[in-house]
């Protein structure tokens, strides 16, 4: 007798931190079932598909109580060996199951048993005999002979084409197909490539430098900073480089944030590049997601622009990496899956032996960090490119002023001067809606979120109370719930109600407001760019939203509103964010030729973090941030991880932490510190209690040997079926 085949270890998409093993499929004889293909599994009762890991010969189940794989779905692997070994890592580092990791870094569509090919668009068209026929063949057939009828005025129709000739023509069209009439064919889809280049303007002698730089590195691993203040001309050095290495013949992956995406981006890169660029992000449908990752992986889009999940896109030859605003949180997916795409592509980069640019005005302290240790390359692109000059930046001390809206009177006489002589004004507040409450003047009643410990938002233009934790809305009361009085009053502010203050103090000028409400259709945020740029709205106003990646070559005075709000706050990384953020906005002003200015408004104007700031920039002031984590033993001086649990019952979610603390016994002596638990600053969202345990270290290879061990153990626990818990490790949020 031969000797029995292999089993097979599969990432089968579940809950459960685990793979599984499974007979080889009936009938199979000698064929190797590589890693990387995807299988069709039992599990349990259901029926699902996983990813082949591996072979064993081990196992701790009995041979004969093993289930066998359905059915082999792919003829050859889909992930190469190299997106397998990046997937267990993250696993592994990221303690998230690794099923659920696999179907993460797949497209939604091969997560099923869906064929992993180029869906083409279908057409169709008459055969000879078709085009022969007498459409009065078909009288008794209204709908063919519509169909017939069309389609002898044309050489072929698509989907589209043919619903306008009659809504329901797919069993008209199966008729004409069976009959012999009507042949089909698939058009496949190509990469778009523009061909009308555009030349780019020579680099200058900084951008040159840095250039040189990334194209000495090509061929090996090393990551770099590229650290250049707004406009100083990053994109410009990326293109630059992206053509030498797909010169080369190499691809080149970027990544960038979700709403650094923008059409302009990738319409730069199409017209400058002249290769097959593909595009991938959340607003993609299903095919066409499917497709961009083919063309990825088959190489015929040589360069790959995509948010955070595209850093799982398999290349055929990759060349560069390259993530645009390594600062941004959202590189740090923050649910299920909690892996940072930014750490992810790095990784990816080594293993791969290529260079990764981290692109950003406003590196992250992590990055800094590594750039102090030696571990990356420091860029400098410390002068804006071309003709545009650096904004000057400077404070108001609104103390004891009077105000309007949060508008001091020394701001609103700069917008009046910047608005005469004819600049755009961009002001910045991040607070959306009307105001963040609304209050009782009788009673002292506010409007409290029911599920949430935190207040509900007034929208005025649509009459509606929203709470922005858990989406609840309600009808704005007539009277107060509490004691009926008709005395309710909005308390503080936000966007909606300073466009309108605004509009009142500056009645001659249009104002434009740009946040999550007002961009929440389809398309809304391009017809407002688009305003903006045809000089109608000479004053901008919006969230955070405004402070990415736009170019408004018109504005000339920046306003924050409110810079108090990042100084205070709990939050580790808040003080790091405001920064960032002043920063980013400040990075708006005096795109083009004419300078700008950049007016931060605060009560605390000698705070030295603002003081260093203004004064002497952001990498100083990120500096000081970064001695106050050394003091304090915070990242990137330590590791962290946390483990958050939510219920509807306020006590389970302390009493399971409590319970895996317990567990965890004292993990001191191998460096390894527990801290808590505590519940969560905003303990009830949604209507659920939440708590957390805070896991450190000063070394990241203690954590990780220590949170393998203890999780597999947690998972055991039966308090844990009482809550909804998970792992976050390296979080970016401490809540
Ligand atoms: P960043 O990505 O750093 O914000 P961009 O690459 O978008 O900067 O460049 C900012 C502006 O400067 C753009 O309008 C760009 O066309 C222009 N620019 C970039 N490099 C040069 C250069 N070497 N000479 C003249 N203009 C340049
Ligand atoms: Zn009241
Ligand atoms: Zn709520």
């Amino acid at each position: 007798m031969s000797k029995p085949l292999p089993l097979l270890t599969v990432a089968v998409p579940s809950p459960l931190r685990r793979s599984f093993d499974y007979l080889p499929p009936e009938g199979l004889v000698n064929e190797q079932i590589e890693a990387g293909r995807r299988v069709q599994v039992p599990f349990g009762r259901q029926t699902l598909v996983g990813v082949v890991l591996g072979t064993t010969n081990q196992t701790e189940i009995a041979r004969d109580k093993l289930k066998r794989i359905k059915k082999i779905i792919d003829s050859e692997p889909l992930l190469p060996p190299d997106i397998c070994k990046l997937l267990k890592w993250a696993s592994q580092y990221y303690q998230h199951p690794i099923g659920e990791v696999f179907s993460t870094a797949l497209p939604a569509l091969l997560r099923a048993d869906h064929a992993a090919r180029v869906a083409g668009k279908r057409r169709w068209q008459l055969s000879d005999r078709g085009q022969a026929l007498d459409p009065d063949a078909l009288k008794r057939a209204p709908r063919q002979q519509a169909l017939l009828k069309a389609m002898q005025k044309t050489a072929s129709m698509d989907t589209r084409a043919l619903q306008t000739i009659t809504e329901n023509w797919r069993p008209a069209m199966k008729r004409l197909l069976e009959l012999g009439y009507v042949e089909e064919r698939e058009e496949t889809i190509l990469p778009e490539v523009v061909t009308e280049v555009c030349v780019p303007h020579p680099l200058n002698p900084a951008q040159q430098t840095a250039a040189d730089a990334i194209v000495e590195a090509l061929g090996q691993f090393r990551a770099l900073l590229l650290d250049g203040i707004t406009g100083s001309g990053k994109t410009a050095v990326y293109l630059d480089v992206i053509s030498k290495v797909i010169e080369q013949g190499q691809q080149v992956l970027v990544l960038v944030p979700e709403i650094g995406l923008t059409p302009q981006l990738v319409d730069r890169f199409r017209r400058q590049l002249a290769s097959p660029v593909a595009v991938m992000h959340s607003g993609l449908t299903d095919h066409e997601r499917l497709t961009a990752w083919l063309l990825a992986k088959n190489g015929e889009a040589r360069v790959i622009i995509g948010t955070r999940s595209a850093v799982f896109t398999p290349l055929i030859k990759p060349g560069l990496i390259i993530i645009d605003e390594e600062h941004d949180p959202s590189f740090k997916q923050q649910e299920g899956f909690r892996y940072s795409a930014r750490d992810l592509a790095i990784l990816r980069a080594r293993d791969a032996g290529i260079p990764i640019v981290l692109g950003t005005a406003t590196p992250s302290l992590e990055t800094l960090y590594n750039c102090q240790q030696g571990r990356y390359t420091h860029l400098h692109l410390p002068e804006r490119a071309g003709p545009a000059q650096a904004p000057k930046i400077g404070l108001i001390d609104v103390r004891k002023q009077p105000m309007d809206h949060l508008i001091s009177v020394g701001l609103r006489e700069k917008m009046r001067e910047h608005l005469s002589g004819g600049g755009q004004v961009l002001l910045f507040l991040n607070r959306r809606g009307f105001a963040p409450m609304l209050i009782c003047h009788d009673c002292g009643w506010v409007s409290q979120c029911e599920r949430c410990d935190s207040r509900m938002t007034l929208h005025q233009q649509i009459n509606r109370l929203r709470c922005h934790h858990c989406d609840r809305e309600q009808a704005v009361p007539t009277a107060c719930p509490a004691c009926q009085g008709d005395d309710l009053r909005s308390f503080g502010y936000g966007t909606e109600r300073i466009e309108q203050a605004v509009q009142q103090q500056f009645p001659d000028h249009s104002v434009l407001r740009i946040d999550r409400d007002t961009t929440r259709r389809k398309g809304a945020m391009q017809t407002l760019l688009d305003k903006v740029h045809a000089g109608e709205g000479q004053v901008l106003l919006g969230t955070q939203m405004l402070a990415k990646g736009h170019h408004f070559p018109n504005v000339t005075l920046v306003g924050i509103l409110d810079a108090d709000y990042g100084l205070y706050s709990i939050d580790l990384r808040a003080s790091e964010r405001m920064a960032q953020l002043i920063m980013q906005v400040a990075g708006r002003a005096g795109r083009a030729e004419k300078p700008g200015e950049v007016l931060i408004q605060t009560h605390h104007p000698e705070h030295p973090l603002l003081q260093t700031l203004i004064k002497q920039g952001y990498d100083q002031c990120a500096e000081l941030l970064l001695k106050e984590r050394q003091e304090s033993h915070w990242p990137p001086y330590s590791y962290l991880a946390l483990l958050r649990a939510d219920a509807t019952d306020k006590g389970a979610p302390m009493a399971f932490l409590a319970e895996a603390a317990r567990l965890a016994g004292d993990p001191a002596g191998n460096g390894v510190e527990i801290l808590g638990p505590v519940p969560s600053p905003m303990e009830r969202r949604a209507g659920r209690y939440r708590a957390q345990l805070l896991i450190q270290s000063e070394q990241r290879q203690p954590l990780h040997e220590f949170l393998g061990p203890w999780l597999f153990q947690v998972e055991a626990m039966k308090t844990g079926r009482k809550v909804r818990w998970s792992i976050d490790v390296d979080p970016v949020e401490l809540f």
